[in-house]
C-alpha cells in the first residue's frame, strides 16, 4: 500500500489585506518545520507578496480559482498561464462558492482543471452534496457525477489532480461531517479514481468542511483522508499549524 503525504491547504477566499497576509504568513513559516506539505491559495492580488514570502520556503501557494480559457475577451478572469507566471502549485477549481454564486457547472470545471494541469498547476478539484441531496440519499450519486466530468475530461491524467470532498452543508457552518461520513465518501471517490487511473493510491484526497484544531486528527486518521482543504480557521495562524500538526 501506497503512503500518502498529506497535504494541508488554506483557503483564504476573499480576506486579507497586505498587514493581515505578511502577519499571518510570518507565523507559519515560524512553526516549520512541518511533516505535512502545507499551501495557501489566496486571491489573485496577493499572489505576489505571497510568491515573495514564500519563496525559499516548503510552504506551496496557489489560486482559489482559474480560467478555463488561455486568453481572449473574458474580463475578469484570469487564466492558468498568468497563475504559473506567479509560481502557483495549485489553484481550486469548482469550490462550491463557485458552483454556486457563478454557476459552474461539472464540465467547466472539468475545464479549469484541464487548464491548470496544461500549465503545470495542480487542480484541487472541490466536489460534495448540499445538505437536501444529502437528505435525499443523493450524496454518492451527486459527487460521482462531478468526479465523473473531471475523469471524462482529463483521461488517464486524471491521477494528477488533488480531489477535495466539501460538503457543502458544512462549509463555513461549524457543522462538520463526521469521520466516518466523510470516509464513507472518500473511500467512494477513490473507488471511482481507481477505475479511471493506475495513480489513485497516490492520490490525495482532502476533506474540508469546518475543519478546527479539535477535529482534524479524527478526520486526517481516516484510510482515504489525505489532509484539508481549510478555510476559516486557514486565517488564524495558531489553528492551522495546529491543523498541519494533526495531519502529520
Ligand atoms: C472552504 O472554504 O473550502 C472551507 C472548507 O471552509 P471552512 O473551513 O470555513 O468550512
Amino acid at each position: 500500500m501506497t503512503t500518502r503525504r498529506a497535504l494541508v491547504v488554506g483557503n483564504w477566499k476573499m480576506h486579507g489585506s497586505h498587514k493581515a497576509n505578511a502577519d499571518l504568513l510570518e507565523q507559519i513559516l515560524g512553526a516549520r518545520p512541518f511533516v505535512a506539505d502545507v499551501a495557501v491559495c489566496v486571491p489573485f492580488p496577493y499572489l505576489s507578496e505571497c510568491a515573495v514570502a514564500l519563496a525559499s520556503s516548503d510552504v506551496h501557494w496557489g489560486a482559489q480559482d482559474c480560467s478555463a480559457h488561455d486568453a481572449g475577451a473574458y474580463t475578469g478572469e484570469v487564466s492558468a498561464a498568468m497563475l504559473q507566471e506567479f509560481g502557483c502549485r495549485y489553484a481550486i477549481v469548482g469550490h462550491s462558492e463557485r458552483r454556486a454564486q457563478h454557476g459552474e457547472s461539472d464540465p467547466v470545471v472539468a475545464d479549469k482543471a484541464a487548464a491548470a494541469l496544461a500549465k503545470g498547476i495542480t487542480p484541487i478539484v472541490c466536489v460534495g452534496e448540499t445538505l437536501a441531496q444529502r437528505d435525499a440519499g443523493e450524496t454518492a450519486d451527486v459527487v460521482k457525477r462531478q468526479l465523473s466530468a473531471v475523469i471524462h475530461t482529463l483521461g488517464h491524467c486524471c491521477g494528477e489532480v488533488v480531489v477535495a470532498y466539501e460538503p457543502v452543508w458544512a462549509i463555513g457552518t461549524g457543522r462538520t461531517a463526521t469521520p466516518q461520513q466523510a470516509q464513507e465518501v472518500h473511500a467512494l471517490l477513490r473507488a471511482q479514481l481507481r477505475a479511471a487511473t493506475s495513480r489513485v493510491d497516490a492520490m490525495r484526497i482532502l476533506y474540508g468542511g469546518s475543519v478546527k484544531p479539535d477535529n482534524a486528527r479524527e478526520l486526517f486518521s481516516q484510510p482515504d483522508i489525505d489532509g484539508g482543504l481549510v478555510g476559516g480557521a486557514s486565517l488564524k495562524a495558531a489553528d492551522f499549524v495546529a491543523i498541519i500538526r494533526a495531519a502529520s
